[in-house]
């Protein structure tokens, strides 16, 4: 018998990966009553979740299958929030859920119209996308730039503290009977009749009917040594922290041409501004957009480039020292769709990633998406648009 280092040897379910997705789906699997084992091969919410930032955005999000995604989990978060607070109890650290509501603001004449005529289109999808006059948005936000052109108010924009959520959700994966393995890496797959069986670790043998793949942006080289390759990259984005000061900024807000560095494909940087105050009395500027694999390198003209976008929304930040600033990496797909659901090509493997900058708000719906297609049952949106057989995917793995 090979080596195992967990005594039940066999579970209904692994998850691979011990980020909010990973978190999100070991919840929800052990839910549904499944036992649960999740393998994180450094420490538990170590990586990506814990580099971000924690906005919960229908606002960046354009007509088409990642805004569904993002309505659904929108409407779940309220209920997901008083559960995890209901099952941690009240010594566990709150998850600074928070509705705060999102502003969008055009910097340049040119981009007022189109930010409107977004707004428009999402409306038809059912957002509420409020067109504000400028003196209005000056009420939502008194320290912001006068000189903007335009402003749209998302009231469904929220936000939440990204790795207090993600160890929350293991908190309740382990209540409901799930097991953690910290410090584990998976390095391969076990093969019986054409599935994928198990998983092989550094640590030994484990096996499992589903096998769910929720590895960030490392996902990719998880795939590949599972034996389904898939076209998962690093898209690395950099975060500046202000020192604490008196609240000054009250929602999200946010330059108009973010929506298009987050839908861009292209390789090189890409910087818009994300200002947003947390309660420690912080204010946040991210991010930047640029595919250099996992490069861990600060770079002063990315860190330049974000501070001088964020003066032209808030001037007052001009007189603000920098506390510090950090770096992670999106799991990016080309067609920036996150993957859930089984792999066609070697049943047993579920793939639950990609969610480039979007997966702390879509990790809820897609642990309901990956719990409701294991059972079988009803999906709360139609799975399609994100299975993992769709051309635009495998065309693009090597
Ligand atoms: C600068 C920045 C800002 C962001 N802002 C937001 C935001 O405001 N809102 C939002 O929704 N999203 C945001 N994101 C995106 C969000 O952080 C990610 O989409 C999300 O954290 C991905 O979670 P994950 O669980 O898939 O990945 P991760 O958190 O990276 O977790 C994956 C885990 O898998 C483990 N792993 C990898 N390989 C193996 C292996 N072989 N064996 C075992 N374990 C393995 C890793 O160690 C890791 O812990 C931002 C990202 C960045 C970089």
């Amino acid at each position: 018998m090979p080596e195992t280092f967990d005594e039940r040897g066999a579970f209904d379910a692994i998850v691979i990966g011990a980020g909010i997705v990973g978190a999100a789906c070991a919840r929800a699997l052990a839910r549904t009553g499944r036992t649960v084992c999740v393998i994180e091969k450094n420490s538990a919410v170590s990586a990506t979740t814990a580099h971000g930032e924690g906005n919960l955005l229908v606002s960046d999000k354009g007509p088409g299958p990642e805004l569904t995604l993002a309505l659904h989990a929108r409407s779940r978060w309220d209920e997901i929030t008083a559960q995890l607070r209901e099952e941690c109890g009240p010594h566990f650290p709150d998850i600074e859920f928070e509705a705060k509501g999102g502003l969008v603001v055009a910097t340049t004449p040119e981009g007022a119209e189109p930010l409107r005529a977004f707004a428009a289109t999402q409306r038809a999808e059912g957002v509420a996308a409020q067109d504000v006059t400028i003196a209005e948005a000056l009420e939502l936000e008194p320290w912001l730039n006068r000189e903007i052109t335009a402003a749209v108010y998302y009231p469904q924009d929220a936000q939440v503290e990204p790795v207090i959520a993600a160890e929350a959700m293991l908190r309740s994966a382990r209540l409901a009977g799930a097991v953690v393995h910290t410090h584990t890496e998976v390095i391969g797959g076990i093969h019986e009749h054409g599935r994928l069986a198990g998983i092989r670790t550094t640590r030994g043998e484990i096996h499992a009917g589903m096998i769910v793949n929720a590895a960030g942006p490392w996902s990719g080289a998880v795939a590949t040594a599972l034996g389904a390759p898939l076209d998962v990259r690093p898209r690395r984005g950099m975060v500046l922290v202000t020192t604490r000061m008196p609240q000054r900024v009250f929602h999200k807000v946010y330059d108009a041409d973010y929506v298009g560095a987050t839908q861009s494909a292209d390789a090189d940087l890409q910087t818009s501004s994300v200002i947003e105050s947390t309660r420690g009395g912080t204010v946040l500027i991210g991010s930047s957009r640029e595919q250099v694999g996992f490069d861990t390198a600060l770079r002063v003209e990315v860190l330049h480039a974000l501070a001088a976008k964020a003066l032209r929304i808030f001037p007052f930040l001009a007189g603000t020292a920098v506390m510090r600033t950090y770096r992670g990496f999106r799991p990016y797909v080309p067609d920036h769709l996150p993957v859930i659901g089984e792999d066609p090509r070697l049943p047993g493997l579920w793939h639950a990633t990609g969610h480039e900058g979007a997966g702390i708000g879509l990790s809820i719906s897609t642990a309901d998406l990956i719990a409701t297609l294991a059972d079988g049952a009803p999906t709360p949106v139609d799975p399609d648009p994100f299975r993992v057989g769709r051309p635009a995917l495998l065309r693009e793995a090597a």
